[in-house]
């Protein structure tokens, strides 16, 4: 096509003009350009359980091919309520209260363009996951951000009092959190539950890593707590705890009249989730207690192995409480910024990460730091980290 450039640039509606594509994305596809291992997108290219593959192979030899109702399967919402009541402490009404969501990502579009209105102000801890923070953009919230300090990812409770005021229409928590894997406590979660009631706001949380916790750190949902049943929108899914990234499939858990609201949305943004992979997905429901106790030693070893190839590097590991990721202080690599750092580590080491900045509110927090994703298969992840061992002979 030969229009000018500006021209084309005229068609663009304005709350997409700042949007450009992630880090995330962008690393995987030089990744990939490069022949390099991919420990930048949180792909989780680990086997799905047997039992969920035959599940989904039968459910597609049964034609269970057409659209379910659009807040899912029945049998499907049932299990979900039951596992909310369990591992959540969420008591909710299959029938009015869950939603199956094209990935946790899904709810929380739905959730957005249900509960956000243009020019609210929504609290994002900082470091974000993007993809919350450009979605709520397109919703044109204003962001308010209160930072989670490392070590141990706490924030100032002043800081977040300051945050809350009269056009507050949310807080997002995202626990275990992406990218730095604070698992938020339940003291400072009853906090937030107790700004959000005094300030009229909704939680809306995103808890697609609650299964992957390391220590003593345990998951809590701010739905669980004392007043939060009415104003809680709990968001997981089934990427992350079965590594089925691309089978995108997630749900949302709330008070009935929100969630008939989600559902709407979710009917005019996708009609419904895929429903073979539906009827599949409720085979991991049957899964011992034991998948979950090894689904932690395994990434816990995992996060140990990436720590030393870290350390070794001269990459300073920023430990995370939970989910699968390592943000690292690059500093020690003496070079100028995130982005020369990814760059390096891909180009001489073959190993993708993302830069920090793109995680950060303020992006001198994230200057000096990267994202590595250690949730790969163990000969994947045991290269990586011998190629980042030998990066301290590599550098410039
Ligand atoms: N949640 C994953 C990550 O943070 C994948 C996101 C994506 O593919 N865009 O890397």
């Amino acid at each position: 096509m030969k229009s000018p450039e500006n021209l084309l640039k005229s068609f663009f509606a304005e709350r997409i003009k700042g949007l450009v594509q992630s880090d995330i994305r962008r690393m995987s596809r030089e990744c990939e350009r490069l022949g390099g291992i991919n420990l930048g997108q949180g792909i989780c290219d680990q086997p799905v359980p047997d039992s969920v593959k035959e599940a989904a192979k039968s459910a597609i030899d049964r034609d269970r091919s057409i659209y379910s109702k659009f807040e899912g399967i029945d049998p499907l919402r049932e299990r979900i309520a039951a596992k909310m009541a369990d591992y959540n402490g969420i008591r909710c009404d299959p029938d009015r209260e869950v939603v199956v969501t094209v990935g946790s990502t899904g709810g929380f579009v739905a959730a957005c363009l249900a509960f956000v209105e243009p020019g609210d102000e929504v609290i994002l801890f900082s470091p974000f996951y993007g993809y919350h923070r450009n979605i709520l953009s397109l919703c044109e919230a204003t962001l308010r951000f209160v930072t989670l300090h490392p070590p141990n990812w706490s924030f100032d409770p002043a800081d977040l009092e300051r945050s809350f005021t009269e056009k507050t229409a949310a807080v997002i928590i995202n626990t275990p959190s992406n990218p730095c894997g604070k698992v938020f406590s339940r003291q400072e979660l009853i906090l937030i539950a107790s700004l959000c009631q005094k300030h009229g706001a909704l939680a809306i949380t995103d808890e697609i890593y609650e299964y992957i916790l390391y220590g003593e750190h345990r998951h809590v949902s701010i739905g669980s707590l004392p007043g939060m049943e009415e104003r809680t929108i709990t968001l997981s899914g089934f990427s992350k705890t079965y590594n089925m990234t691309g089978w995108r499939l997630g749900y949302a858990v709330g008070a009935a009249p929100l969630m008939e609201k989600i559902g709407l949305l979710n009917d005019l943004l996708y009609i419904c989730a895929p429903t073979p992979l539906q009827h599949a997905v409720m085979a991991a429901f049957d899964l011992p207690p034991s998948y979950y106790d090894q689904l932690c030693a395994d990434y816990a070893r995992k996060l140990e192995m990436t720590c030393a190839a870290c350390d070794e590097a001269g990459i300073r590991p920023l430990l995370p409480q939970g989910a699968y990721y390592l943000l690292a202080d690059i500093s020690g690599l003496g070079l100028s910024d995130d982005k020369e750092a990814a760059n390096f580590l891909l180009g001489r080491a073959g190993v993708a990460s993302v830069p920090g900045t793109s995680f950060y509110a303020d992006p001198e927090d994230g200057r000096q730091q990267v994202r590595l994703c250690f949730a790969k298969q163990d000969g994947d992840l045991e290269e990586a980290c011998r190629r980042l061992r030998g990066i301290r002979t590599a550098r410039p």
